[in-house]
């Protein structure tokens, strides 16, 4: 499944700072991903479950904000946005096209439970 690799990335980088931070319960993880990843949220928390059972991982929620597709033409400088990339400029016709958003796959901020430090 596409979902499991981009989670197993995802771990990648997170269990370390788990590790390095000796948080033993990560609470909440927000990540910002492109619509270009074409990700099926449902399918990634549940992917995410499943690779980080046992990890400080395992009861975090994980909430998604997609980021939209941009891009730029190179000659005019236009910006525009979309469901889909375009291969050429909607102002100039150029091909000289960048596509400047929608290939996020980030780990926006995260929210820990700090030992002795839970409310209740
Ligand atoms: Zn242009």
């Amino acid at each position: 499944m596409h979902e499991m690799s981009l989670v197993e990335a995802l771990l990648d980088s997170l269990l370390p700072l788990c590790a390095e931070n000796k948080w033993e319960k990560v609470d909440r993880i927000h990540l910002r991903i492109g619509s270009l990843r074409q990700v099926i949220p449902e399918a990634l928390v549940f992917c995410f479950q499943t690779a980080s059972s046992g990890t400080p991982l395992a009861e975090a929620a994980v909430e998604i904000t997609e980021i939209g597709i941009r891009q730029k033409c190179d000659q005019c400088g236009l910006e525009w946005g979309g469901e889909i990339p375009l291969g050429r400029c909607p102002g100039c016709g150029s091909i000289e096209v960048a596509t400047t958003a929608g290939f996020e796959l980030e780990i926006d901020s995260l929210e820990v439970f700090e030992n002795g430090n839970e409310a209740g």
